[in-house]
């Protein structure tokens, strides 16, 4: 008999539709949903109490445990099966349908929510990566296939191909499985400090792990809570773990048995390069190739900015650009030192990694922006000057963001003649010929990269601007308020 635990319900996210792909709005945004607190049973099952973080099938267990059946004739009374095999119980606590939870829920005398949230993430089609599988796979009464699942195709979190479990857990409260021990990123029970056992493959000896490992552990299990940043953190944590790993994805298992010190260890450093975004150098990215690199490098911070690539300029804009930047990219050519602020403030104001950022950028300036981001932020960090960058791209999507300007309006606007003439009253000592030209180059055509012009590329257009950019902007300013009201 199990203690009756008093938990308190806690609210949840509320649950999307069944069509997993449509609802999704990137099929590789990868967040879980975790619910964690579970109401008390009612009715007959009464006495067997939902748990802090019990998964689906440790509350199997104990209800079995209980009227002291076996868990399999539980689970074919639950679910009206005849014949329960061990592809039935393959996302028993990772998924279920709503169909399959209404019907288990009838059985059992609980609300499907109730079923729903002892799974590692209630089904809402986009909390998992499950691509383009549908409700039927995660319903154990509809036919399924005889064959293996690919279960790297549900994303990088999740691990149904078998069980972890604490030895020290399990003999505190047996027949308890957390739903975290699903995770292919939980390896050691913070509590116990143990690495986690696994169900077909006992070890004779307990593998401790170090106060490091913990903390690194601790780090990833509270990044659990949906949101971009640890959607972000993850993807970013399984690209350091497979390139440690070998095999990570496909072979932990394996792994694990065979030198389960070592996973240990390079769970625990790809924990700290994960939680380290930003340097390049440190992460260990410069030995990567270029493109894999590119999708593991993400800004140290970032300003939470939902919205699209509109109104994101191609080159940073001179007057952000020059504050400092200029400065500390003084090694390429202005315009790719532009292009290079331009996608480090994007991905500051945003939290995309550098491959991604760079769909700001026309299609054939993709890839080489992203090699020179690399090479000259690695260059930046060997010099100790890469929080600095990041300091004032940081500072540029701010100003970006609060100006919210459309670059591509500036470029129907410097052609208007009293724009031309506010900006040669504001500076009457300014060459007016230059003063055009820094109308099309500076004021609008920082949006349209493939139209540069020389005064860009010798960086003559911004020695223009120190000296006389800053009255001419401000009655700019000034002359398209008033032409506005
Ligand atoms: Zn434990």
């Amino acid at each position: 008999m199990y203690s009756a635990v008093n938990t308190r319900r806690l609210g949840r996210s509320p649950r999307g539709p069944m069509t997993p792909s449509s609802t999704a709005p990137s099929a590789k945004v990868i967040v879980i949903s975790y619910y964690s607190l579970l109401t008390p049973c009612k009715g007959r099952n009464s006495v067997v109490v939902s748990h802090h973080s019990l998964t689906h099938r440790g509350y199997l267990l104990r209800v079995a445990d209980t009227y002291g059946i076996h868990p399999f004739s539980l689970f074919e009374r639950l679910h009206g099966i005849s014949r329960v095999e061990r592809r039935h119980l393959r996302w028993s606590g990772i998924a279920i349908s709503n169909t399959a939870a209404l019907a288990a829920g009838r059985v059992a005398n609980l609300e499907p929510e109730e079923i729903q949230a002892m799974h590692l993430t209630a089904y809402d089609g986009s909390a998992l990566d499950f691509g383009d599988l549908t409700p039927s796979v995660f319903d154990p009464t509809k036919d399924l296939p005889a064959d293996r699942l690919p279960m790297t195709g549900a994303g990088p979190l999740v691990n149904a191909a078998w069980d972890r479990y604490c030895r020290r857990c399990r003999e505190a409260r047996p027949g308890f499985r957390a739903m975290s021990w699903r995770l292919r990123v939980h390896l050691v029970c913070i509590h116990h400090g143990l690495l986690l056992d696994t169900e077909n493959q006992s070890r004779g000896e307990q593998i401790t792990a170090t106060d490091d490992d913990i903390a690194s552990q601790a780090e990833v299990l509270s990044r659990l809570t949906p949101s971009e940043q640890h959607a972000g953190f993850f993807a970013d944590l399984d690209l350091h773990l497979a390139s440690r790993i070998p095999m990570w994805r496909t072979k932990l298992q394996g792994r694990e048995r065979k030198s389960p010190e070592a996973v240990i260890t390079s769970f625990t450093t790809a924990v700290q390069m994960a939680r380290s975004p930003g340097y390049p150098a440190y992460q260990g990215l410069a030995e990567w190739p270029v493109t894999k690199g590119a999708r593991a490098l993400r800004a140290p911070r970032c300003l939470g900015f939902v919205g699209t690539t509109y109104g994101f300029p191609h080159l940073l804009p001179t007057h952000l650009f020059i504050r400092g930047l200029s400065d500390l990219l003084h090694q390429p050519d202005v315009r790719t030192a532009r292009a290079v602020s331009a996608v480090g403030s994007f991905m500051s104001a945003t939290g995309r990694d550098l491959s991604t950022a760079c769909v700001l950028l026309p299609e054939r300036r993709r890839a080489t922006t992203a090699a020179r981001f690399l090479k000259y932020l690695i260059t930046l960090e060997d010099q100790g000057r890469a929080e600095q960058f990041w300091s004032l791209c940081e500072m540029a999507a701010t100003e970006l963001l609060r100006d919210d300007v459309d670059y591509r309006d500036r470029e129907q606007l410097c052609y208007d003649e009293g724009a031309y003439l506010a900006a040669t009253s504001a500076e009457p000592s300014a060459y007016v010929r230059t003063v055009r030209t820094w109308l099309v180059d500076q004021w609008a055509c920082t949006f349209t990269s493939s139209n540069v012009r020389t005064s860009v590329r010798d960086g003559s257009i911004e020695h223009f601007d120190r000296l006389y950019g800053a009255a001419m902007r401000s009655a700019l300013e000034h002359h398209f308020r008033r032409v506005a009201a």
